[in-house]
Order: C-alpha cells, then structure tokens, then sequence
C-alpha cells in the first residue's frame, strides 16, 4: 500500500520511514520527488492541525496521506511553545534559534520548574474525505544546555524521563520506542493500518 507523508520536514519523514520499517507499506515524502503544497496551519489544536494537513494532501493527491502535527509544551510557560513550536523565534526560525529562545526564556528557572512534554497528533486522511487522529506524548525536563546533536527540532535540549538521558543523545532506535511520534504511529497502526 502506498501512503504519502505530508510533511516537508526531514526529521519527521526519518523518523516515519523508521516507524514503517518492515511493514507493507510504501511511504512516499518530498524526498521521493511528491510535490505537494504547503498547508496553512490556522487551527487551535494539534488535532486541528494535523487533520487539515492530511485532508487536503490526500484531496489534492488522490492517495492516502499521513500527517503529523507536533511540539513541544513547557509547563512554567503554559504549554508554549505548543502548536508555534516550528516558529516559536519567528519567521525564519530555525531549530537552533528555537532552542535559543527557550533556554533564554527559561535561564531563571530552576531545575524542579523545568517540565515539559512533547505532543504529536497523527492522522491519516483517505481521497474519500474521511480522516482519523491519534495523539501520542512524552515527558521529560528542558535542560540548561544542548546535550547531544542528534534527532532534530528541540531534541538536544529535551531530558527524557523515559530514556534517563536527552534525545540528542538518543539513537533513532531508541527515541522511536517513547516518542511522541512513535507512541501516537503505534496507535494509527494498531486502529487502521493492521485493520486495512
Ligand atoms: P509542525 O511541523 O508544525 O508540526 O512543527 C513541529 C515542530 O515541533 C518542529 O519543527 C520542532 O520544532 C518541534 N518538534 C516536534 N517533534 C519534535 C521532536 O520529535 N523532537 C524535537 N522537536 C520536535
């Protein structure tokens, strides 16, 4: 089964084909030349979001897509920078200016006061308009520097409680098994991709 992924982010569209390894399905992104336009994400919600991004792709395309909306939220920060995550220093922010922001945001918060989880709602949207949503999340800490250059987005500031250590220096292996994204895809699996 062919499925394409409507995101323009490679980090996400690594992390998608690791998810789907080994299974019947043929994920197809950017990175294979699929040409899809950008989505304006104008919703309130992750859930908004990722819905309305995987609708209009698999409309536009023809073909069943997947979609994923993510962040990170911090709990002294009232779940920011939640949905803005991407764009959280503006216009053309870039993850190490995103982090940048926050470590400043943060600099007199104490280690106790530094929670935070990362959320990813996925969904899978079919040409026939029908679209359904699956969120996944994680919790850990935002630490005081980078630690680690792996993963993408906030990864090497963000402690994981699972892991005992920061994402950045989590293997792809082992992020995947208490991500956000992993969590959220392994229920997207369970409810329609095994059913189909
Ligand atoms: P979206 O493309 O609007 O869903 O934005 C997602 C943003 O959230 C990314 O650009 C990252 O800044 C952040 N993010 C989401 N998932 C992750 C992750 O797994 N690691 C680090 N940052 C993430």
């Amino acid at each position: 089964m062919k499925i394409i992924l409507a995101t323009k982010n490679e980090g996400k569209i690594k992390e998608f084909e690791k998810l789907t390894e080994g299974m019947n399905i043929e994920v197809l992104s950017i990175l294979d030349n699929i040409d899809f336009p950008d989505v304006v994400e104008d919703g309130k919600t992750f859930e908004e979001n990722s819905a309305k991004k995987a609708k209009e792709i698999a409309k536009y395309t023809g073909i069943t897509t997947v979609s994923d909306d993510s962040g990170l939220c911090v709990d002294i920060l009232n779940g920011e920078p939640g949905i803005y995550s991407s764009r959280y220093s503006g216009e053309n922010a870039t993850d190490a200016s995103n982090m940048e922001k926050l470590l400043k945001n943060l600099s007199n918060i104490q280690k106790e006061k530094r929670k935070a989880h990362f959320v990813s709602v996925v969904s899978i949207a079919f040409p026939d308009g029908s679209v359904k949503s699956f969120r996944g999340e994680t919790e850990g800490e935002i630490l005081f520097e980078k630690e680690g250059n792996n993963g993408f987005g906030y990864d090497p500031i963000f402690y994981s409680y699972d892991l005992k250590k920061s994402f950045g220096n989590a293997m792809p292996e082992e992020k995947k098994s208490v991500s956000h994204r992993g969590r959220a895809f392994q229920k997207l699996k369970k409810e329609v991709l095994e059913k189909l």
